[in-house]
């Protein structure tokens, strides 16, 4: 044990007894070659996801990425243990178990076989902050940030963090955030450090032996109703082109792997199995499948054109790590009001991270389930030396009503106060619709009779979406 133990830590041949002369004569004339990082899980592009079958987001450019000798990877937020059964009865940790077992099948199919769960809690509302908070946010960045290292990705691709009128699921957001701050965490030598730590004893029980990893660009796709303020930011990626390896375009190559999703759209695999090609490349073209994919570049540490091709300016080998450097926030008044939660996040977050190019609706939007209650959260500010108060009003379209959270609050000296307004959705004027046109809902403040400012949302009454 002991000759071993000195020779994996090259012990320098003066401490080498008699007792181990033969080694101590390989230790002096030839050098021990030291083991490097796991080759086989270096990826090219890692996908960040929140659940099974999102990865279909982006599958059909994984099978092109791989054609041209890419290595793929995917991580998931959660195992999609929420929601309806749509082929059997099981649910909850169930359900999924059985999604994890579907998503690695789908991504088989294409040769992926590097998948990842880091265990965040399905949550369905659109609020990442919710979602953060059930994945138990520190603890899954850790493992995200490991998965990194890890992989050591060129090019990481994942949902834009951003709130929209969409499905905007909070936990897609999350597997945003979470690969953003991996992004700029993964380099930095300060950051779970435990991970990047060489072994102390043999069998290392406790530091992984990884070592900082900057990846060199982050891409991103929205889960957003509208396309127009993403076009342009970055690659159109068709899809309609033929795969070398497998003969078909990558558009059927994704579909052929979203089959294996049958706990989540069973009637519509079903709907597939009679059909000839001709048939079946009708209907996905209708329903999306063969539109080319919008990438949103967020930031590339080696340069290159925004709609250029996602491995343009990357060159082998590691880079240096890169502190993102905040940009300022805008000064407030010193009493003032502002929109709060997501949307006041995302705002800190994209200066935090050197994203402030990513596309977000001025004013901020959301679409909401008719007859349910909006909730605007937000910040009442007083930086003064005296207690203020601040008279909050709300314009409504006709029919929607203010439940509570307007009239007059007072708020302590140098404070900053949590408030939400609630208001009333009525039914959509067409009951037979799915959806109405956006809206658009203000809040006034006011103080000692001056405006200190506004706060505008849009929002589209739907006959469902998920919970704000
Ligand atoms: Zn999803």
């Amino acid at each position: 044990m002991k000759r071993r133990f000195w020779r994996i830590c090259v012990l320098p041949s003066i401490l080498m007894g008699a007792t181990v002369a033969s080694f101590a004569q390989d230790a002096k004339t030839v050098a021990k070659t030291l083991p490097v990082p796991d080759e086989r899980y270096k990826l090219d592009v890692l996908l960040v996801v929140a659940h099974p079958d999102d990865e279909a987001a982006a599958t059909a450019y994984l099978a092109k990425a791989m054609d041209e000798g890419k290595r793929a990877g995917v991580a998931y937020g959660t195992r999609g243990s929420s929601g309806a059964n749509e082929a059997g009865t099981e649910q909850a940790a169930a359900l999924g178990d059985i999604r994890e077992v579907e998503a690695r099948r789908a991504l088989a199919k294409l040769g992926i076989s590097d998948v990842w769960f880091i265990g965040g809690r399905d949550t369905a509302s659109q609020d990442v902050l919710q979602s953060l908070s059930t994945w138990d946010h520190g603890a899954v960045l850790e493992q995200m940030v490991r998965i990194v290292r890890l992989t050591r990705p060129e090019v990481i691709l994942t949902f834009l963090p951003g709130t929209f009128i969409g499905e905007d699921h909070g936990d897609h957001q999350a597997a945003g955030v979470l690969a953003t701050e991996a992004f700029d965490l993964a380099g930095d030598p300060l950051v779970f450090p435990e991970q990047v730590t060489g072994p102390m004893r043999r069998l290392e029980p406790y530091f992984d032996n990884l070592r900082p990893w900057q990846p060199k660009k982050i891409y991103y796709f929205a889960d957003a109703s509208r396309e127009d303020i993403f076009k342009g930011k970055g690659p159109s990626i068709s899809l309609t082109d033929i795969s070398k390896s497998t003969k078909q375009p990558y558009w059927r190559m994704a579909l052929g792997s979203f089959l294996s999703h049958e706990t989540q759209a069973k009637a519509y695999i079903d709907s597939f199995a009679k059909m000839d090609e001709a048939e079946i490349e009708k209907k996905a073209t209708s329903n999306g499948w063969t539109q080319p994919l919008e990438f949103v570049l967020g930031k590339s540490l080696v340069g290159g054109s925004v709609t250029g091709d996602v491995f343009e300016g990357i060159k082998p080998g590691a880079i240096a790590f890169q502190r993102t450097q905040a940009a300022p926030a805008s000064e407030l008044p010193d009493v003032a009001i502002e929109l709060a939660g997501p949307w006041n996040f995302y705002a800190a977050f994209r200066r935090a991270h050197g994203i402030e190019n990513l596309p977000h609706p001025e004013p901020p939007e959301i679409a909401l389930q008719a007859g349910t209650t909006l909730v605007i959260p937000l910040w009442l500010r007083n930086e003064t030396a005296s207690a203020q108060e601040i008279a909050l009003t709300v314009d409504l379209p006709a029919g929607w009503k203010v439940e509570s959270g307007d009239g007059k609050f007072l708020v302590a000296a140098q404070q900053v106060a949590a408030l939400r307004v609630e208001i009333s959705l009525p039914a959509l004027n067409d009951a037979k619709a799915t959806k109405q046109d956006a809206q658009e809902v203000t809040v006034h403040g006011a103080s000692n009779g001056k405006s200190i400012g506004t706060v505008k949302l849009r929002v589209e009454l739907r006959k469902r979406a998920l919970p704000e």
